[in-house]
């Protein structure tokens, strides 16, 4: 039965996230449900996590939030997709634009991909996105006064993710919150499930489901003994140290985050309207934080002042939902900010529990235990992807070439040998969004991991996909590129928003 209360301990995004869309789950299937959320004013939330995917427009729309004023409310901007810039090697830069344009192009596999890898063309030509992206576009024209949007796909943001929070805080129905802080918890003796919280103030809160969205301080589901297992040997990064840049008056604000490789890691470059949020996301094995501040001011040219030192044990829980306690967010796991894979990775856990809390039971809970724990391996296999480069300039990515781990130099064998499509991801419960062959074929492609030579013998074997894939690239192609003229500028979009200030 679906649990009659609900306490989320957390008031980060996680946390109003997991109390927006399981208050609502339960409304809209008809549940009796109270829904509370204990934060801590003394307790901040992490403070950055800017970037997300598509998949968070399309839960504002699932809640029926309005766009427009989540942008003008919380100063976030447009996201096309990510520029990675020196990774391949220094001076080389690729996009990776999250549409697929397979979505209209209607052909059983990704022809369009391996049509483009054949003539040695970029993928990201056939990316309505990719030429939003190349003209500092917004998703929107005036069509007779009318915001349109100009193409079918979900963009994704780019937001403070402390005005994220107050914002998703300021539209959640019926939810009741506590200032308190969790100091314990109660546990039945024979089942194990927790019965109550203690609380600092003394007071107790009873629930059926507890969620511990407290980030990486995990103040229920560590005391309930869940384990966590650790990435650190596969993935290179372990510390990041953010800061803020001006954005200077009148420049464009490109609908992109940059992820720039450097020296020892990699730097991440996301606009707000108001500022860049940006961080140095480093290994510590290599430099320490100094000499990061030192690297990164030099790349710049000006002084930065950092914000916080955040170490990153990268890794996951063994089982996010143990007795009745789920961990989401930070809590449960974290590999690194590239590709924005963790507020992404909350929304789509939450959709999966969501379906399954009408019958909490034990096939419920190994489910899903097992699909978050396939979607973060994933996303550990996908992000590690990245560092795959030509670069031996330092320490760091002579050692990073040197531990590749197996089951990606097998994939990449593969890869070389035929460009992935969907038959080469197996799908995620619930057909939600994954990191299938739409996010790898860019990144492989920019990175020239993939053969033009074998995707031109593999047309060769196909001629009427070919021949359809030839013609739908080269008018989408046309078609994007004329679209993204009509748009709207990235940044006149953003300003319409705020009417009072635009001149
Ligand atoms: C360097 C870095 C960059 C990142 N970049 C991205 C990105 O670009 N895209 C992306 O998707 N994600 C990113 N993330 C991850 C993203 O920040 C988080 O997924 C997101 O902010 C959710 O955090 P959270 O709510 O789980 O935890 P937090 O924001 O840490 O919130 C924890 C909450 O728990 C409360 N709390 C803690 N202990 C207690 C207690 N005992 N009692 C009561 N309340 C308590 C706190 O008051 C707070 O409200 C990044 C993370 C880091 C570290």
């Amino acid at each position: 039965m679906w649990p009659r209360r609900i306490c989320v301990v957390g008031g980060g995004t996680a946390g109003w996230l997991a109390a927006m869309m399981l208050g609502d789950s339960a409304r809209r299937g008809g549940h009796p449900c109270e829904v509370t959320v204990i934060e801590s004013s003394k307790i901040g939330t992490i403070g950055v996590g800017e970037g997300t995917t598509a998949v968070f427009r399309q839960m504002l729309q699932h809640f029926g939030l309005n766009e427009a004023e989540f942008l003008a409310a919380t100063g976030a901007t447009i996201k096309f997709g990510i520029r990675h810039r020196d990774w391949r090697r220094k001076g080389h830069s690729y996009d990776g634009p999250i549409d697929d344009p397979h979505l209209v192009a209607g052909m059983a596999v990704n022809a369009l991909d391996i049509y483009q890898v054949s003539q040695g063309e970029s993928v990201g030509q056939t990316h309505l996105f990719q030429h939003l992206l190349n003209g500092n576009r917004s998703p929107f024209a005036m069509v007779q006064d009318r915001r349109v949007p100009i193409g079918p796909y979900h963009h994704a943001f780019h937001f403070d993710q402390a005005l994220a929070g107050k914002w998703l805080r300021s539209k959640a129905q019926a939810i009741a919150t506590i200032d308190d802080q969790v100091q314990g918890l109660e546990r039945h003796p024979e089942t194990g499930d927790i019965t109550a919280l203690r609380l600092e103030s003394g007071a107790r809160v009873e629930a059926e489901l507890f969620i511990d969205c407290t980030g990486f301080r995990r103040a229920l589901i560590g005391p309930m003994g869940s384990t966590w297992v650790r990435y650190g040997d596969m993935l290179p990064v372990n510390r990041a140290i953010p800061f803020w840049l001006d954005i200077p008056p009148g420049e464009e604000i490109e609908p992109c985050t940059l992820a720039w490789a450097q020296g020892s890691g990699w730097m991440w470059k996301i606009p707000t309207q108001g500022r860049y949020g940006c961080g140095y996301v480093f290994s510590d094995a290599h430099i320490t934080p100094d000499q990061a501040k030192a690297e990164i001011e030099g790349v710049l040219g000006h002084p930065v002042e950092i914000r916080n030192d955040i170490r990153i044990d990268a890794g996951r829980l063994d089982s996010q939902w143990t007795h009745n306690c789920v961990a989401l967010g930070l809590s449960s796991s974290f590999l690194e900010p590239l590709e924005a894979t963790s507020i992404h990775g909350t929304v789509v856990q939450l959709m999966l529990l969501a379906s399954v809390l009408a019958k909490p039971d034990d096939r419920a809970r190994a489910a899903f235990n097992a699909a978050a724990a396939r979607q973060v391996d994933d996303f550990r296999d996908f992000i590690r992807l990245h560092y795959v480069s030509e670069r031996r300039d330092t320490p760091f990515w002579r050692d990073v070439a040197g531990s590749l781990p197996d089951t990606l130099a097998e994939k990449l064998a593969a890869w070389a040998r035929k460009v992935p499509g969907p038959g080469d991801f197996v799908p995620f419960p619930m057909d939600l969004p994954h990191t299938d062959h739409h996010l790898h074929v860019p990144v492989l492609d920019g990175l020239g991991l993939l053969n033009a030579q074998t995707a031109k013998g593999w047309l060769a074997a196909h001629p009427k996909l070919r021949a359809d894939a030839r013609r739908s690239a080269r008018a989408l192609a046309t078609e994007y590129r004329l679209a993204a003229r009509r748009a709207i500028g990235h940044r006149a979009f953003l300003s319409s928003l705020h009417p009072e200030t635009a001149s």
